[in-house]
């Protein structure tokens, strides 16, 4: 028994309301077999959460719960058709019934009062979440693993909080706060940062780098690095730079949880598992293999932005939008509470987008930034997004009028979506003929993915999936290909868009697609994303026209006839004046600005330009520093 367990029971005053008392991760459960005392101790439990600053809830003992199927039976005569139920699943080992509807956010808007009637019916808590409008196996399957591990999630969560709980953290003059540089620094690709104090060790990132087969993976072989006292991982999104070798830390024992929005969780599932596919494909050895992903969903733990979390006895996250992807955080971490406060942006976008608000930029206290530098040199200023646009739009109105195909390579998660979003818009508008796009394997279930999370979204996107006949996602210029054979249909029809993976063409059907446009000057490639050194993107993007392309373990010349152009003003990253503004509005202003995810010579430069300009100390670490932050 631990301390808070006492003070709580103390504040509770009678014994006999408490069955038992679990912690989930650091939130409290009190398990009850007292029915009034389950339906009615919410001022009791309002003025236990302000004294001891933890969450805490009350749910009924197991024992007590109505039968499974007369408690569906009930839920749906309650809530069904205001609702929109689809789904219903049960996990007793807590209590808690997860209802899966198209409108969860009726539930909640109104006074929660059905949440309350199916309390008060069943005796079940109750947990909303949204139906995905576009069928989404992945966000099945992950549901589905998560209810058929109940028992052990329960278990987990528990001993998190008990190994918070039970430390005897004392900060004295010799506590210290360090990082270390495994992956992403002075370099794109990679992404792992180690946070650590006297008691806790906690990874940010655990990317890969795709475009570098000779040193793809974090440097885990680092002195500070010890897999076994890990004690958790957080994933700033779903990006493979940021989370590609996640599922290798499980394959080589690590048994921790991991910290993520529930969108990267899916999302990034959905990556590992097409990494894995790929992989086995191209007969290339991989880093892990789907066993291991299983693993890593049992031990995820999603949280959601502004929701104040301990992670370890000293550590405490919250997650704040980035701007970036659906589901992008910036990680604060207040250290031995309050010593320290870093913010770590993972990659963040500045300015507001299709589908995004701009990066949150206030918080109650922050020293250290740790910020990505992608776009960070003197002469990385992008074109407005407005030109952006009206350049896009431009290629694709003169391609067409050609009768040609534009092809866009994309990162699975991000920018396909954003410009789903703007080929939409523009085809409402009239200002372009009604033509295919054409949303390539994998990305059409990451738009499934983006579907169920509007919450995530910025006001107007959602506002519009809310309202289901105007989801701009399911409008039908959308074609969805999967089959080789409708690849070949597309290819050998009228103009369209196409938009496929990879985002720098070293892989994946936007490669197969080159393939076969590449060699005719009617069509166009048109590259939105930022291109690594060594691959195809990059090659085209500096003018090589003659180009060897591996094609099913055959390398074959092609001579580049199909025009190239490069638009970047629909980065998800913040260009130099971003970077530069989201420091000068930064709330606090940092002490130390650390520089991390872009190439040497920009680090550099942006480093200069910041202890000119803002007169604050930086640091530009090598992979394997390690840094003291006080
Ligand atoms: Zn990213
Ligand atoms: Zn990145």
């Amino acid at each position: 028994m631990t301390d808070i367990k006492k003070d709580i029971t103390e504040l509770i005053g009678d014994k006999s309301l408490i069955e038992d008392i679990n912690f989930e991760v650091s939130n409290i459960i009190i398990y009850t077999k007292n029915r009034n005392f389950f339906l009615n101790s919410a001022d009791l439990i309002k003025s236990i959460v302000s004294k001891e600053k933890k969450r805490v809830e009350v749910r009924l003992d197991p024992s007590l719960l109505m039968e499974e199927d007369e408690a569906k039976n009930a839920i749906n005569k309650i809530a069904e058709k205001e609702a929109e139920i689809k789904e219903i699943w049960f996990d007793k080992e807590r209590s808690i019934v997860s209802i899966e509807s198209l409108k969860p956010e009726i539930v909640t808007a109104d006074n929660r009062r059905l949440m309350n009637a199916i309390k008060e019916e069943t005796g079940w808590s109750v947990s909303l979440s949204r139906y995905p409008l576009i069928k989404s196996d992945i966000v099945k399957a992950i549901r589905e693993m998560l209810y058929a591990n109940s028992k052990f999630r329960k278990k987990l969560l528990n001993s998190i909080g008990e190994k918070i709980y039970n430390s005897n953290l004392e900060i004295t003059d010799k506590y210290w706060v360090r990082i270390s540089a495994l992956g992403g620094f002075r370099h794109v690709g990679r992404s792992a940062v180690l946070l650590q104090t006297p008691f806790s060790s906690v990874l940010m990132d655990c990317g890969i780098d795709v475009s570098n087969s000779r040193e793809p993976v974090p440097r885990i072989d680092a002195p500070e690095f010890d897999l076994s006292k890990l004690d958790a991982v957080v994933i700033t999104h779903s990006h493979l730079d940021h989370c590609g070798f996640l599922p290798a830390l499980y394959k080589y024992g690590y048994r921790g949880p991991v910290y993520s929005t529930a969108p990267t969780r899916d999302v990034m599932t959905l990556l590992h598992l097409d990494y894995i596919a790929l992989g086995n494909k191209t007969n290339s050895k991989l880093l892990f293999d789907v066993a291991d992903v299983k693993e890593m969903i049992k031990y995820s733990i999603p949280i959601n932005y502004k929701e104040v979390t301990d992670i370890t006895s000293d550590i405490r996250i919250t997650l704040h939008n980035s701007g970036h992807i659906l589901g992008s955080s910036l990680i604060h971490a207040n250290v031995g509470n309050g010593f320290y406060n870093v913010v770590y942006t993972g990659d963040f976008k500045y300015a507001p987008s299709k589908t995004l608000n701009r990066a949150d930029n206030t918080f109650e206290r922050a020293e250290a930034l740790i910020m990505e530098s992608t776009y960070g040199g003197d002469r990385d200023q992008q074109p407005s997004r407005e030109e952006a646009e009206q350049f896009f739009l431009d290629i694709i109105t003169k391609t067409v009028a050609k009768g040609g195909k534009i092809l866009v390579p994309v990162l699975g998660v991000g920018r396909a979506q954003e410009i789903m979003l703007m080929i939409e818009e523009w085809q409402r508008y009239g200002l372009l003929p009604e033509i295919p796009v054409v949303v390539d394997g994998m990305l059409w279930d990451v738009t499934a993915i983006y579907t169920v999370y509007p919450e995530f979204m910025n006001t107007e996107t959602k506002r519009r999936i809310l309202e289901h006949n105007n989801n701009p996602f399911m409008s039908p210029i959308f074609k969805h290909a999967v089959s080789e054979e409708e690849r070949q249909q597309i290819l050998s029809g009228g103009p369209a868009v196409i938009l496929a993976t990879s985002g720098m063409m070293n892989g994946g059907p936007s490669v197969s697609y080159f393939a076969n446009l590449c060699e005719s000057d009617k069509n166009a490639v048109v590259l939105v994303s930022y291109q690594g050194g060594g691959t195809l993107g990059r090659t085209l993007q500096n003018g090589g026209r003659e180009v060897d392309i591996e094609l099913g373990g055959k390398t074959r010349h092609f001579s580049v006839s199909a025009l190239v152009y490069s638009i970047d003003g629909f980065t998800g990253h913040s260009d130099r004046s971003q970077l530069e503004r989201y420091i000068h509005d930064m709330k606090p202003k940092p002490r130390k600005i650390i520089l991390v995810h872009g190439e040497e010579s920009k680090i550099l430069e942006l480093a200069h330009f910041i202890r000119k300009r803002y007169r604050i100390e930086t640091a530009a670490p090598h992979i394997l520093d390690a840094l003291r932050l006080k």
